[in-house]
């Protein structure tokens, strides 16, 4: 009893004193000397004109190694087209028993191009107030430094084997997650079976935005084939843009053969839009033989997409005969529906420490897809976005609040301390 009350005690004592120390003046020069580091090195996919996250991530292992941090794991992704042949993944993930879950908060390297609208370079730190300026400052800088500053709070308070902790950066998140999170899970995958992730790269200003789920997107492109005839005899041939819009409108029938509703959604039920239609002929006076458009699909975790599918199917089916066409269906992009289970002690001990820290009432919510979240989701693992932003990502002038980044801060440490010790 009594060496538990001590034990106890002393566990209180070094929680409060880490919790002071993540908004010490200490803290902000770090938090400081880190955006400045991460911003100066432009992380860009070659997608968009860049040579990837090496650079940047060599520079970050260099920083932690500084401060005391050495045991950091790398999981390389090959990529020919970057001029080091290399997109990095790494983690560091401190434990001293196998059995004791870890709770993991993962954030991007990468950023997106600037832009116009910069009033100062996007590269190079710049300091106004409380306002980190910089592209990637908030997108996904923001994320990374709270949860580096959870680990030097803990190095220096705790012994880091306690603590039940990873830190997971990934190539890759703004283009396509291949050789980021994608290459992680699929080859070196770091998470245990009792695991369970935080991903700092979406919130809400008050920080009450809590996403544990989101909705399936269906890609569809329908071609429709009529038959191609001059416009003052289309007695000749068959209208394809008139069936192509005979079925945009059939299609809207999927709305009340799915009807089903989920409060955590807005809006709360699957959405069928026929979107992008692509030109068919350049003249007027031609009854084109084929028209060509795209549906857009968000559905809910509890409808099946092959059943989709198979309605799909049968108003197709119908249009073709009532308009004597062939229409041809092709899956553009298929990402199934994904949630956390709304009861799992990450989002109770989450939902707790946001209302403490933020003081403001957590809403859970789910979105209409689809984060890097949804992979981990996929591979079983527990998963929630969630941070205190401003929502500067992918602006210009992006910035990031040092109190957003120390309130993440806390809310990582004081819910890492209840999960991983519950
Ligand atoms: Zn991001």
């Amino acid at each position: 009893m009594g060496m538990d009350n001590l034990s106890g005690q002393a566990s209180k004592d070094s929680r409060d004193r880490m919790i002071s120390w993540l908004r010490s003046n200490e803290a902000k020069d770090i938090l400081i000397d880190l955006q400045r580091l991460l911003i100066s090195h432009q992380a860009l996919g070659p997608e968009n004109g860049g040579d990837g996250e090496y650079e940047k991530a060599e520079a970050l292992k260099a920083w932690l190694r500084d401060q005391g941090i050495e045991d950091i794991q790398s999981i390389n992704a090959v990529d020919s087209r970057v001029s080091r042949k290399i997109r990095p993944n790494f983690f560091i993930k401190v434990t001293s028993n196998p059995a004791q879950p870890i709770l993991w908060v993962m954030s991007h390297l990468d950023v997106v191009p600037p832009g116009d609208g910069w009033a100062s370079d996007p590269f190079s730190l710049k300091i106004e107030g409380n306002k980190l300026i910089g592209r990637g400052s908030e997108d996904n800088h923001q994320g990374l430094c709270a949860s580096i500053l959870v680990l030097l709070a803990l190095k220096k308070f705790k012994p880091l084997r306690e603590s039940g902790y990873g830190i997971l950066c990934v190539a890759d998140e703004e283009v396509s997650n291949q050789y980021g999170i994608l290459h992680v899970l699929e080859h070196e995958n770091p998470f245990g079976p009792q695991d369970a992730a935080l991903v700092p790269d979406g919130g809400s200003p008050d920080g009450g935005d809590i996403e544990l789920a989101e909705k399936a997107v269906l890609w569809l492109k329908f071609r429709v084939q009529g038959v191609q005839t001059h416009a003052s005899r289309p007695d000749l041939g068959k209208n394809s843009t008139t069936s192509s819009s005979a079925l945009i409108l059939k299609l809207r029938e999927l709305y009340d053969q799915f009807p089903q509703t989920n409060e955590l959604f807005t809006p709360v039920y699957s959405t069928f839009e026929a979107t992008r239609r692509e030109e068919n002929i350049p003249n007027i006076n031609t009854v084109p033989g084929e028209d060509i458009f795209y549906m857009d699909c968000r559905i809910l975790p509890e409808v099946e997409l092959n059943q989709v599918l198979f309605r799909v199917d049968e108003l197709v089916t119908k249009v073709e005969q009532d308009y004597e066409c062939r229409i041809f269906v092709e899956i553009v992009d298929r990402v199934e529906a994904s949630s956390t289970d709304g009861a799992h002690p990450l989002l109770k001990f989450l939902q707790r420490e946001v209302e403490e820290v933020c003081k403001v009432k957590p809403r859970l919510i789910g979105i209409g897809g689809s984060t890097v979240a949804a992979y981990l989701r996929q591979h079983g693992i527990p998963a929630v976005v969630w941070a205190k932003l401003t929502e500067q990502a992918h602006q210009p002038n992006e910035y990031s609040l040092v109190e957003n980044t120390f309130a993440d801060a806390e809310v990582i440490l004081r819910t890492l301390l209840s999960y991983s010790l519950k």
